[in-house]
C-alpha cells in the first residue's frame, strides 16, 4: 500500500514533469482535454483489479455484482447525455478507445471486403475511416474493407456533397461514414442520409471530436439520421480515454444491430472491458449532462471563433476562414512555413499545438498547417478575451518560427533553443508539483 513516490520515484518524476508542462504550458490540442479530479478518481480507482468478459448479467467471471450495476449506470448516463430514448438508441461503452469502437462497429455493420466511404484523411478524416496510401493500405479499415475516400470542395473547403453522391452512384458503398479530425465546420446529415438511403447504405457517425458539443446540442444532431454513432470520450467530451458505440434499435434495418455490435465489441474484436475507464466514463457523463455543460460547449465555441477571428484580423488564412466547432485549421503555406515547424517552435514556448494537413497540401508527410482547439483552455475557464491573448502569443509564435527559419543553422537560432530547453528544464527543477 506505499505511495507511488516511495515505490517507483523514476514514474512519480516523470508525473510530475507531465503535470508541470500541463500546467504551466497552453494545451490547444484539438483532441486533448483537461478531465475532472472526480473522473481520474474514478479512473484511477481499485475497478481496474476486475476481469467482467460479457454484458452485465451475462459474465464469464465471478464476482461481477458492482461491476453490472456500474456497466448499466454508465449506459443510462450516455444515453441521457445525448438525450436517446432507450427504447430506440442502446449504447455499448466497454470500447477501449476511438480507433477500437470504430473497428468494431464496421465489424458489426460490414461484411469483409465490403465497401465503405469516408472523408479522406488529407482532408480532416480519421485513419480509422478507410485511410490507405498509393503505396500502402495502412489501416484495418482499408485492409480488411474496399473503401473509397471523398473530399473537399476545393474552393469553399466545405465537404463536397454532391461529388459524395456522385462517387457513391459508382462505388455503391455499403457503409457512409461521416465524423472528422480536423473539420472546422457542422454536417450535413440529411444529405448524407439520403446518399446512403440510395444505395440501401449504413450511415455511421464518428463524432469522437465534438461529442462534447454534440451533447451540449451545440451541433447538429447526428442521431437524428445515423445507423450507428460512434465517439471518444476524452476530446470534447473531457472524459477517461476511451470509446462508445450507440447503435439504433428500431426499425427493420437495426432489428439484430444490438447483438452484432455486442458480439463485434466482444468476443470479435476486445476482451475483457477496462472498468476503471468505465466508471470515469460514467462520472464524466454525469458531468456532461448537468447544466453547467451547456456554459461550458457554448464557450468552447466561442473562444475557438474569437481564436479564429483574431488570427484573421493578424492576416492569416484559416481553413474555411474560420469555425463552427472547437477546432481552427491555420493554413500556413502563405507564408512559407510548415506546420511540423510551428509545432516546434510551440513546444519551445509551452504553447503545444500539432502540425495538421490542410486542404490541398501536396503530401500529407508534409503537412502545411497547424490544428488549434480550446476545449482545454475553456476546460481552465478562459473566456473570449483570454484566447484573444493566446492568438496574439500565436502571432508571435509564427513571427518567431519565420525569423528562425530565415536564421536556419545560424547562432541565434542555437542560441534560442538552449535559453528556451534551459528555461523549461530549470522550471521543471524549480518547482515541487
Ligand atoms: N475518430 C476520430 C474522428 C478521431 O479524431 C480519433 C482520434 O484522434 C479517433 C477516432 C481515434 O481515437 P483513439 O485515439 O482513442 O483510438
Amino acid at each position: 500500500y506505499a505511495p507511488l513516490s516511495e515505490v517507483d520515484p523514476e514514474v512519480q518524476n516523470i508525473i510530475d514533469k507531465e503535470t508541470w508542462r500541463q500546467y504551466s504550458g497552453l494545451e490547444l490540442i484539438a483532441s486533448e482535454n483537461l478531465t475532472s479530479r472526480a473522473t481520474m478518481e474514478a479512473n484511477g480507482s481499485i475497478l481496474t483489479n476486475k476481469y467482467s468478459e460479457g454484458l452485465p448479467n451475462a459474465r464469464y467471471y465471478g464476482g461481477n455484482e458492482w461491476i453490472d450495476e456500474l456497466e448499466i449506470l454508465c449506459r443510462k448516463r450516455a444515453l441521457e447525455a445525448f438525450h436517446l430514448d432507450p427504447a430506440k438508441w442502446g449504447v455499448n461503452v466497454q470500447p477501449y478507445s476511438g480507433s477500437t469502437a470504430n473497428f468494431a462497429a464496421l465489424t458489426a455493420l460490414l461484411q469483409p471486403q465490403d465497401r465503405l466511404m469516408g472523408l479522406g484523411l488529407p482532408d480532416g478524416g480519421h485513419l480509422t475511416h478507410g485511410y490507405y496510401t498509393a503505396k500502402k493500405k495502412m489501416t484495418a479499415s482499408s485492409i480488411y474493407f474496399q473503401s473509397l475516400p471523398y473530399g473537399l470542395d476545393p474552393q469553399t473547403q466545405l465537404i463536397d456533397y454532391e461529388a459524395l453522391a456522385r462517387q457513391a452512384r459508382i462505388f455503391k458503398p455499403r457503409l457512409v461514414i461521416c465524423g472528422a479530425s480536423a473539420y472546422p465546420r457542422d454536417w450535413d446529415y440529411a444529405s448524407l442520409r439520403k446518399t446512403a438511403d440510395e444505395h440501401g447504405a449504413y450511415l455511421m457517425a464518428d463524432i469522437a471530436h465534438t461529442s462534447g458539443l454534440v451533447a451540449a446540442q451545440e451541433l447538429a444532431d447526428p442521431f437524428q439520421y445515423c445507423d450507428v454513432v460512434t465517439t471518444t470520450t476524452h476530446k470534447t467530451l473531457r472524459g477517461p480515454r476511451a470509446g462508445l458505440i450507440f447503435f439504433r434499435k428500431d426499425g427493420d434495418n437495426h432489428k439484430d444491430l444490438e447483438k452484432r455490435v455486442n458480439d463485434a465489441v466482444f468476443p470479435a474484436c476486445q476482451g475483457g472491458p477496462h472498468n476503471n475507464t468505465i466508471a470515469g466514463i460514467a462520472t464524466s457523463l454525469l458531468q456532461a449532462s448537468q447544466p453547467s455543460w451547456k456554459a461550458y460547449a457554448k464557450q468552447v465555441v466561442k473562444n475557438a471563433q474569437a481564436l479564429a477571428a483574431e488570427l484573421v484580423k493578424n492576416g492569416y488564412k484559416l481553413q474555411t476562414g474560420g469555425t463552427d466547432n472547437h477546432l481552427v485549421l491555420w493554413d500556413l503555406r502563405p507564408l512559407g512555413l510548415t506546420g511540423s515547424k510551428v509545432e516546434k517552435v510551440g513546444d519551445l514556448l509551452g504553447i503545444t499545438i500539432n502540425k495538421n494537413a490542410v486542404s490541398g497540401d501536396a503530401s500529407a508527410q508534409v503537412p502545411g498547417g497547424i490544428r488549434l482547439g480550446t476545449s482545454a483552455l475553456t476546460s481552465r475557464n478562459m473566456l473570449e478575451d483570454d484566447v484573444r491573448v493566446v492568438a496574439d502569443f500565436l502571432h508571435r509564435s509564427v513571427q518567431l518560427s519565420l525569423l528562425l527559419q530565415k536564421e536556419a543553422g545560424s547562432k541565434l537560432l542555437k542560441d534560442f533553443v538552449r535559453v528556451a530547453t534551459t528555461e523549461t528544464e530549470g522550471k521543471v527543477g524549480a518547482q515541487k508539483v
